[in-house]
C-alpha cells in the first residue's frame, strides 16, 4: 500500500522559505497591476559588486557609512533612492494547454502557440493574481507620484486602493524609459494576498568591506553562521563549498 502525500502538501513542505518575486521589465512587455502596500518603503543605497552577487543594494548610512568614508568606493558606488512596494500583478495572460508558455494578452496572443502549434483560439485570458515587490528608482517614484496626486485632487471620488494601473516599457538597458498610468476601466481583484518582507538585509561595515575586497556573500552569510553555532571559530577557517543557501530570495538582488 503507498500513502500519497497530495501535491499541494508536498509543494507547502518543501517550500519553507517564500522567495521574492520581483516586477521584470522588459521592452515592450506592459504590465498591469493593483497596489497591495498603500505606500512605499524606501531606502538610501550603495549598489555594490561583490565576486557573487553583481547588484547588491547596501544602506547608505548618515554617520560613519563604510563606503561614503572611503573616496574611491564613494565614487565607484553612488547612492540612489529605491522604493519599493508591494503590488498585484494581474497582467491578462494566456497559457498554452500544450507547453505551459505563457503570453502577454496586453500584446496580443497569437492564435496557434509558436512554441508548440496549440490552438489558441478558445483559451480564456486570465489575470496572473501574483504578488510582487515593484522597485523604482526616482524617475518612475516621482511620475507615480504626480499621476496619483493628480487623480487624487480631480474632485472626483479617486481611491489608490481600488484602481488598476498599467507600467509600459520602451528601450533597453540604459535607455529604458517606463511608464505609468491609472487603467479605471480595467476591473481590481478581490482578495487577501501576502505581501513580501521589503527590508534590505543588514551588513556590518566590517562585512561591507570584505565583499569589496572580494569575499563572496555567500561566505558572509556562512559566517554568520558559524558563530551562530561556534561562538570562537578557529582562526583560518573559511568556508569554500555552497552553502545551498537560496540567494535570491533576500530582498536587494532585484
Ligand atoms: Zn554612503
Ligand atoms: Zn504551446
Amino acid at each position: 500500500m503507498v500513502w500519497e502525500i497530495p501535491e499541494f502538501v508536498e509543494k507547502n513542505t518543501v517550500m519553507d522559505k517564500r522567495k521574492t518575486e520581483y516586477v521584470k521589465f522588459r521592452e515592450g512587455d506592459p504590465i498591469l497591476f493593483q497596489f497591495i502596500d498603500a505606500e512605499p518603503t524606501w531606502f538610501v543605497v550603495h549598489t555594490i559588486r561583490t565576486s557573487d552577487v553583481p547588484f547588491l543594494k547596501v544602506k547608505h548610512l548618515e554617520h560613519d557609512c563604510p563606503i561614503c568614508s572611503h573616496e574611491e568606493y564613494r565614487d565607484a558606488y553612488r547612492i540612489s533612492a529605491r522604493f519599493r512596494l508591494n503590488i498585484l500583478d494581474i497582467t491578462p495572460e494566456k497559457i498554452c494547454p500544450g507547453c505551459d508558455y505563457k503570453y502577454n494578452s496586453l500584446k496580443g496572443a497569437p492564435s496557434v502557440c509558436s512554441n508548440c502549434g496549440h490552438n489558441l483560439g478558445n483559451i480564456r485570458t486570465k489575470p496572473r493574481a501574483e504578488v510582487k515587490v515593484l522597485e523604482n528608482g526616482t524617475r518612475l517614484h516621482g511620475m507615480m507620484n504626480e499621476v496619483l496626486s493628480t487623480l487624487m485632487h480631480s474632485g472626483q471620488d479617486f481611491d489608490p486602493m481600488n484602481c488598476a494601473y498599467m507600467i509600459s516599457v520602451k528601450g533597453r538597458g540604459t535607455d529604458m524609459v517606463k511608464t505609468f498610468m491609472a487603467r479605471p476601466d480595467v476591473p481590481v481583484l478581490e482578495g487577501v494576498f501576502e505581501p513580501f518582507d521589503l527590508e534590505l538585509p543588514e551588513f556590518s561595515n566590517e562585512e561591507v568591506y570584505q565583499m569589496l575586497n572580494g569575499v563572496p556573500m555567500r561566505d558572509i552569510f556562512q559566517r554568520r553562521r558559524d558563530s551562530a553555532t561556534n561562538p570562537t571559530p578557529k582562526a583560518g577557517k573559511t568556508s569554500t563549498a555552497g552553502t545551498g543557501m537560496d540567494f535570491s530570495s533576500l530582498p536587494g538582488l532585484g
